[in-house]
């Protein structure tokens, strides 16, 4: 773990910047390979993430679990984390003042990363990179982001009040493997 890395972590542990270190039990601050290709992005840590420390532990990790293994990623392959790293108590959405108030957490942290594709989970993810765009018109399409390929896919936990947003989810994600060998081919012929 580099230094910068380490300190990111440690910051984001003690960190009293907004309000939902009140309530939190741990900061949850990502988890996965640094660099690493590709990082997912949820909302907020829920009750099992703010319990544990990691993200995606509960109900919608098991979900992404299952997706991630449909296109043969292990989940310690690729980076997991929050836009918002402490859990907002019952579930609710995060404010946009917590929102902006870890968003030097989160700008860091992809320089970090340094990911060649962002996966952005759910509505907030999204207005993150794109304020203003509509998840159910956008996603399972890439967009640019200052260089960096982002994919907006629903929340996996929609599937757990929305059943037919499972097949979405299926389809949307089994378009990342292509994508992904495209941009090491692309690296292949940039270096020869
Ligand atoms: N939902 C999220 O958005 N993130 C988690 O880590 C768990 C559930
Ligand atoms: Fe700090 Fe972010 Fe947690 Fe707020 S959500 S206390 S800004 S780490």
């Amino acid at each position: 773990m580099s230094k910068e890395y380490f300190s990111f972590r440690e910051q984001v542990k003690e960190c009293k910047l907004c309000t939902l270190s009140n309530d939190r039990t741990f900061a949850v601050p990502g988890e996965g390979p640094v660099p690493s290709d590709i990082m997912f992005v949820g909302e907020a840590p829920g009750f099992n993430e703010d319990q544990q420390g990691t993200p995606f532990v509960g109900r919608a990790g098991k979900i992404l679990d299952g997706l991630l293994n449909q296109i043969n990623l292990d989940r310690n392959k690729v980076y997991i984390t929050n836009i918002v790293k402490c859990h907002p108590t019952n579930n609710r959405d995060p404010k946009t003042v917590e929102i902006n108030s870890c968003r030097p957490y989160f700008d860091l942290q992809i320089k970090l990363v340094s990911p060649k594709v962002i996966v952005g989970l759910g509505r907030f993810a999204l207005n993150y990179f794109a304020p203003g765009k509509k998840i159910s018109e956008v996603h399972g399409e890439f967009f640019n982001w200052n260089g960096v390929y982002l994919f907006p896919m629903y929340h996996p936990a929609a599937i757990l009040h929305q059943g037919n947003l499972k097949q979405v989810l299926e389809d949307d994600i089994a378009k990342i493997p292509k994508l992904l060998q495209q941009i090491e081919v692309n690296s292949q012929i940039l270096k020869t």
